[in-house]
């Protein structure tokens, strides 16, 4: 059962039907049913391996699933066994943002570079624009100071808000964040989830996968519970976290929390 969008009415950013993703003969994705709402945060959680991160993937067109139908930004992703031709894709990846647990800056150019190579290369700007669109993003994360700096000089944190303003700077529609703070020392994840809050309430389309549960209750429209492959319950926070209906939400959340 898709879980409820927002009250919004209008036509949901992605909108996934029976999803389906095996690797060999192990089905990692086994029927999906999926819907985000414009401007709804979604936080998905459950255990490792539990097909999150491919479920992610699957959404901008990283990895190709075998049956269902994936909309996204208004494109057809995929449907029943056909996927978007390789132009499209590109074009539909430009609308999607997405963020890894890894940062995957480039380590060769500084952090105003990272952040217009995409708008420079895909979005035809001059580079005066991208600089400009660059440095108000970089100002928004707190790193403006920075624009000159090498990735390597910088924290995990810094790391990771540069690589949100450089998703950022293409304009997407929607965001995808795999585990964005997985990687960073405790001391540091602070200031990832902040910029994260901020884009929520600036109206950021946000499917976010986390082991962050404050972030969760917090900002979360919908929190939904992937294992073995499903979604198996989904719902606003107070009721995921407090009156889950699902043995597998409990056996979860009594190992995080
Ligand atoms: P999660 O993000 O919830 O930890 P993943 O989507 O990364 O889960 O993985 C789900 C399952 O799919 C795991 O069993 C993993 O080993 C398997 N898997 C993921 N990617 C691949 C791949 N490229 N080839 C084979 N198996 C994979
Ligand atoms: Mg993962």
């Amino acid at each position: 059962m898709p879980q409820t969008a927002a009250a919004s009415g209008d036509a949901p950013i992605v909108r996934i039907r029976g999803l389906k993703k095996s690797f060999g003969t192990h089905t990692v994705l086994n029927g999906i049913d999926f819907d985000v709402a414009p401007s709804q945060v979604v936080v998905v959680i459950g255990p490792s391996g539990s097909g999150k991160s491919t479920f992610l993937r699957c959404c901008n067109g990283l990895e190709q699933p075998e049956s269902g139908i994936l909309d996204i930004c208004g494109h057809r992703l995929f449907d029943q066994g056909r996927m978007l031709e390789e132009r499209a894709l590109n074009a539909l990846r430009t609308e999607v943002g997405m963020v890894f647990q890894s940062f995957n800056l480039f380590p060769h150019l500084s952090v105003l570079e990272n952040v217009t190579l995409g708008p420079r290369k895909l979005r035809g700007a001059t580079k005066a624009q991208a600089a400009d669109a660059a440095m108000a993003l970089l100002e928004k994360v707190g790193l403006a100071h920075k624009a000159q700096a090498m990735p390597a000089s910088l924290s995990g944190g810094q790391k990771q808000r540069v690589a949100i303003a450089r998703a950022l700077a293409m304009r997407p529609r929607v965001m995808l964040f795999d585990e964005p703070t997985s990687a960073l020392d405790p001391e540091l994840v602070g200031e990832v989830l902040q910029v994260m809050k901020m884009l929520a309430s600036d109206g950021m389309t946000m499917v976010v996968v986390t082991h962050e549960m404050g972030f969760a209750k917090e900002v979360a429209d919908v929190v939904v519970v992937m294992d073995g492959g499903a979604i198996v319950e989904a719902g606003p926070p107070q009721t995921i976290f407090s009156t889950p209906t699902q043995a597998r939400t409990r056996a979860f959340l009594q190992a995080v929390l």
